[in-house]
Parts: C-alpha cells; sequence; structure tokens
C-alpha cells in the first residue's frame, strides 16, 4: 500500500474527487468522524514539521467544513449521543466533527471558523484543562526538549519497557517515542515530578516557544469554549500511553479527567477519546475501562480496528493532516481509502 499511496493521491483521489464518485458512498457504519488537534494559529512560524504535521491552517480547516457541508450532513455530537444511547437514527452521509488535546488555538482561532461556517465540535481535553495553571502536553515538551540535547541522565532513570531492545543507532522521533512509552509506565504525579527534573536539566523552565501553538485551554478558556455552544469530552487526565500504565493508573486517567471536566463545567462529559488511539497504545482493557467509568462512547484514533465494527468505546475516526489535501479527506472519509486497503491487503 505505501508504494501505491503517491500515485493515489495524486491521481487516483483527484480524478475521483472531481468526478464526484466519492460522493455516492456510505461512510463504514453510515457516519463519518473526522478528527483534527487544533489549527496553526496567527503568527506560528515554527518549522516543527514533525508534531506540526497534525495541524491544519485555518483556511484549509474552513475548504474541508465547507466541503463537508456541501457534501455530508453535519450531525451535532449530541444527536450523535442520541444514535448511540436510543437509537436515534442519523440522516444519510452524517459527518461528526471532533478535535483532540485542548491546545488554545482551538479556542483562539479554530473556534471562529467554526463559528462562520456553523460547525459543531466535540472537543476532547485533558483534565490538565480544568485548572488555572497554563500547561502544556508532557510528551510535545518532552520531543522540543530532546532535539537540542540527548537528556541521557533523565532517560536513564525511567523504567525500562521490559522486552524493547534499544537500536544501536536512531532517529531522533524513534528516541523520543521510546521515551514516551518508558515515561507513560510512571504514573502522572511521578511523570510530572520527573518532567521538572528534565526541564531543570536541560535548563529550560517550560519549552513554550509560541503559546498559541503549545499551551494547553485554561478551565476560563474551556468554559468559554463550552459557552460557544461546543461539546467537550474527556481525553485522560495526563495523555499517557494508557496500555503502558498499571490497572489501577488506567482506570483513574479515565475517571480523574471525567470527573474533573463534569466539575469544572458543570455538565454531564458522555464521550471520551484514547490518547493517541492507535493499536500500539491501548486495547481490549482500555475498552473496558471506559465502558465502566461510565462514558456513552469512546473513540479511536484510527480509521480501522480489527474485529471491531459496531463497538461504542471502539469507534474510528480519521485523523485530519497538515498534508491532507481535499481529495484525499474525501476519500478517507467516504471510507473508499479503507476499502482499497482491504482489497488490497487480501
Ligand atoms: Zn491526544
Amino acid at each position: 500500500m505505501r508504494f501505491v499511496s503517491p500515485l493515489l493521491k495524486h491521481a487516483v483521489y483527484p480524478v475521483l474527487h472531481h468526478a464526484g464518485w466519492l460522493d455516492r458512498l456510505t461512510p463504514p457504519g453510515g457516519c463519518a468522524v473526522v478528527n483534527y488537534h487544533g489549527v496553526v494559529p496567527a503568527g506560528y512560524s515554527g518549522s516543527e514539521t514533525f508534531l506540526d504535521g497534525n495541524l491544519v491552517q485555518p483556511e484549509i480547516l474552513r475548504k474541508q467544513l465547507q466541503f463537508l457541508k456541501a457534501r455530508y450532513h453535519i450531525i451535532h455530537p449530541e444527536d450523535f449521543r442520541a444514535s448511540i444511547e436510543r437509537g436515534k437514527p442519523l440522516p444519510p452521509r452524517s459527518v461528526l466533527v471532533t478535535c483532540d488535546d485542548g491546545l488554545v488555538n482551538t479556542l483562539t482561532d479554530m473556534l471562529p471558523v467554526l463559528q462562520s461556517e456553523d460547525v459543531p465540535c466535540l472537543f476532547f481535553v485533558t483534565a490538565a484543562s480544568c485548572s488555572d495553571e497554563p500547561g502544556m502536553l508532557w510528551y510535545e515538551e518532552l520531543y522540543l526538549l530532546m532535539r537540542n540535547q540527548s537528556l541521557t541522565e533523565a532517560v536513564s532513570q525511567l523504567p525500562i519497557e521490559p522486552g524493547v531492545e534499544v537500536p544501536s543507532s536512531e532517529s531522533l522521533q524513534s528516541r523520543w517515542w521510546r521515551t514516551v512509552r518508558r515515561a507513560s509506565q510512571l504514573d502522572a504525579s511521578a511523570r510530572a515530578d520527573w518532567m521538572v527534573r528534565v526541564r531543570s536539566q536541560s535548563g529550560s523552565k517550560q519549552a513554550i516557544a509560541c503559546e498559541k501553538r503549545w499551551r494547553l485551554l485554561t478551565v476560563s478558556e474551556l468554559r468559554q469554549l463550552a459557552q460557544a455552544g461546543m461539546s467537550i469530552g474527556a481525553h485522560t487526565r495526563s495523555h499517557p500511553v494508557l496500555s503502558l500504565c498499571s490497572d489501577e493508573e488506567a482506570q483513574r486517567e479515565i475517571q480523574v479527567s471525567k470527573l474533573e471536566i463534569e466539575r469544572a463545567l458543570g455538565r454531564q462529559v458522555w464521550a471520551f477519546a484514547y490518547p493517541f488511539g492507535n493499536p500500539a497504545t491501548m486495547g481490549d482493557r482500555e475498552f473496558r475501562l471506559a465502558r465502566e467509568v461510565g462514558f456513552c462512547c469512546a473513540f479511536l484514533n484510527v480509521e480501522h480496528w480489527q474485529g471491531m465494527n459496531s463497538n461504542p468505546f471502539a469507534l474510528t475516526r480519521t485523523h485530519v493532516t497538515a498534508e491532507m489535501a481535499l481529495p484525499e479527506f474525501a476519500a478517507h472519509l467516504s471510507g473508499f481509502h479503507l476499502r482499497l486497503q482491504r482489497a488490497v491487503a487480501g
């Protein structure tokens, strides 16, 4: 599939998109779910291509929303909830818009686009956004710090991930991801203490270079997002790789985020999104915990999960990236990309 990808992106998908052929398909499950991670804020001129690949330009977001309005039926998150809880039928070619992590640019730069296009969105935020303390995602901060130095001493203090061999040479991304996995074995407060040590060893207070790019919503900003008519879901307490947490810590991560956001907003939080949300970071235990904690549904960050087509705690989503052109976006949402992948896999 990797070999045919450029051909699909640059030739096949554009032809199918412009011919309107993708518009005739029904998304798998009847409802497509699109997932953003915020937008590139005004004034940000960074060149952190690895992490920035998750953000889209506001004008691209607008074009994608206009496409969805023209070719799909954008549903309100509460209608999605009613479809799960009470079997309320959804219109044909429904699509739900979601956004993970709760970066402050979701309020400053993304919300104005959503409002001017009159599109509701379900935002998944961590418990860090239930505080007045400005924070950032620890694994993003870690990446920014690891770009400049190896942090060997701090990394050596982390638990080893059993059964994982350290390659003799590896890229920054690979070294960083191994460190994220090792640090995910600590509980949230031990990891926060470790990050304090990382900062002191690197001589950095906190690596927020451009606030609107990296900072998380504070509680008053989260309330503004909710008061603007947006729906809010939970995304754990501290965004670890859940599969590497102990049973107690995984349960706490999921439950605390629900309780703290409910307390901050004074409304029920019914939806959950798994951090990272792919098969390398979670599985059946997390599906069970999300159900037991009292959510009505939970979302992955991948379009396909083996053997799970209708589990409300394993809902698939299309992860929108910066380099995804409109024909590719259309091919993913329609389910065509996934059907093709399955056909090629045999
Ligand atoms: Zn996330």
